[in-house]
């Protein structure tokens, strides 16, 4: 009886910490602690088959099973896409058609959102209970992906309160937040993969795959903005519907703001096009809808649109410039990745000189050439990328880019192995992949040696006396002393980084040496399972 106590507890626990962390947007708790109150639901109910495990445990988001396809299915209202606008003075023309279809007399409040660059979804919750999420498909009839989204945290299994209607439905964005985004890069980056593009890319190829377990690990997210059911549950305005979806525990994004007129909005968006660096997921514009739901009816749709909302899209950041050398970098695992350098241009806000290139075939598909004019764009990456050639710009004569035959470092020949795309330095003793190796070894997240920059790890490298992990413990004071720009002082310094490094954690070793598939978290888990 205690254990059936505890389970209802536990899950009550984890739906609400679920809740305050993507509603509330509150973390109370570590995800160490989180994943022990999961693993000992797991167990509790995996002791007590007898007693059936409710649809809402949080226990029930990842089915054991892959789906084999995803169903088509019809959407109870059509998803409608809105009308897009790149220009400022199409608020106004909004704004005019809006007032004059409504009257002159009407009073019209805006409400103005930030617009999520994810993929639109519907959540069909029957009794309170999530029952069906299909994707928007063709506005019609959608893909039924339901497996995938329950792994999603942010969608509540059950939604909050009492006296729900038999049926509603819910809509929104599911996105990947920029921070895992960066983890799941990097985690490809450590393991030799070919990095993705940018986070809505990896969110829209998540939601097609057919293992949950695998959706689950990318840790998607999502933004409700729509609630449709039947009219005596919905409130009169837009603006109280999202209040209303906050309190049914939806994750609404917390920015959305009621505007008195369109000066109002026209501030909004400015604000947003200036701060938008600085949220930790991608959006690509402001969506503007008319506030009160009347009016909205009144206003109706158009063949494609609601004559009620308008989406504005931020202009891409991007810039023009001139690729002055195409360069190829030999990574840490022999990687060898094509780098466009540039003539040096501002770029929200800061000042580009390298471009990513990714791969050889991307450089072919965009026929992207030395001495090309091009367009650069910085999205969510943090590494901006050449968009497209401007073919017209092209000086004559200049001859098409092919990949190295061999290593710009040790020149050794270079492979392709298998279906990759990625060139690959095949030579372990590879000067340019011991450096990166050593730079790995002795970095911040790893070992953490004081006073081991870049400059330093290539001098040793060239001199010869680095080639492996030992090395560096077996370097004396005036090894370091030597070389250029290193007075004793500093050599010092070196020392006791280096001799200080042996008191860091086993993980944090573990974690240096840089082993396929074993990031940082790997290694602690590694640490934890033999020293437990
Ligand atoms: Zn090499």
């Amino acid at each position: 009886m205690q254990d059936k106590k505890r389970m209802e507890e536990l899950r009550k626990l984890i739906n609400r910490y679920d809740y305050s962390y993507y509603v509330q947007g509150v973390s109370e708790i570590s995800d160490f602690e989180y994943d022990n109150l999961m693993k000992e639901l797991e167990a509790l109910e995996e002791k007590h088959p007898e007693w059936p495990v409710p649809e809402d445990s949080p226990t029930q988001r990842v089915s054991g099973q892959p789906t084999r396809n995803f169903p088509t299915v019809r959407h109870r209202f059509p998803m409608l896409s809105l009308a897009n606008s790149y220009d400022e003075n199409d608020f106004s023309d909004f704004d005019k058609r809006v007032r004059g279809l409504l009257g002159e007399e009407a009073v019209v409040e805006y409400v103005a959102e930030l617009k999520i660059d994810g993929l639109a979804i519907s959540l069909l919750y029957e009794k309170g209970y999530f029952k069906r999420g299909a994707t928007r498909g063709d506005g019609a009839m959608g893909d039924d992906i339901t497996p995938n989204l329950r792994t999603i945290r942010a969608i509540p299994l059950k939604a909050r309160g009492d006296g729900l209607p038999d049926e509603f439905e819910v809509r929104g964005e599911v996105y990947l937040p920029r921070g895992e985004f960066e983890r799941i890069n990097a985690a490809r980056a450590e393991r030799g993969e070919e990095l993705f593009m940018n986070p809505r890319n990896v969110a829209a190829g998540t939601l097609k795959i057919q293992d949950a377990r695998e959706v689950a690990s990318r840790r998607l997210s999502m933004f409700c903005y729509g609630l449709y059911g039947p009219e005596s549950f919905l409130e009169k305005s837009h603006y109280k519907n999202l209040k209303k979806m906050e309190e049914l525990g939806f994750p609404v994004n917390p920015h959305y703001h009621l505007c008195k007129n369109i000066q109002d909005v026209l501030d909004y968006v400015r604000r947003w096009e200036e701060e938008r660096s600085g949220l930790g997921y991608d959006i690509d514009g402001v969506v503007v809808k008319v506030n009160d739901l009347e009016q909205q009816k009144l206003l109706g749709n158009t063949a494609k649109s609601p004559r009620w909302a308008i989406a504005y899209k931020f202009r891409a950041m991007q810039a023009e410039t001139v690729i002055r050398e195409i360069t190829w970098q030999v990574g840490r695992t022999g990687t060898v990745t094509p780098v466009a350098e540039l003539e040096p241009v501002w770029l929200a806000g800061t000042r580009v000189s390298r471009a990513t290139l990714h791969n050889i075939d991307e450089i072919k598909r965009k026929d992207i050439r030395v001495g090309d004019t091009v367009l650069v764009e910085k999205g969510g990456d943090i590494i901006p990328k050449v968009v497209e050639v401007l073919m017209e710009k092209r000086p004559p004569g200049v001859p098409p880019t092919e990949a190295p035959l061999e290593c710009p470092s040790c020149h050794t020949r270079l492979v392709r192995s298998g279906d990759e795309v990625a060139l690959r330095c095949p030579n372990e003793n590879c000067p340019e992949q011991v450096v990166r190796r050593i730079e790995h070894f002795v970095d911040r997240k790893a070992l953490d040696m004081a006073g081991f920059g870049i400059s330093l790890v290539e001098a040793l490298v060239r001199a010869g006396k680095v080639k492996n992990f030992a090395d560096i413990y077996r370097l004396r004071e005036e090894d370091i002393a030597g070389l250029d720009r290193m007075g004793e002082k500093s050599a010092a310094n070196v020392i006791a980084g280096i001799e200080a490094s042996k008191k860091q954690p086993l993980y944090k070793l573990i974690h240096a040496l840089g082993i396929p598939f074993v990031g940082i978290n790997a290694a602690r888990e590694l640490v934890k399972h033999f020293y437990s």
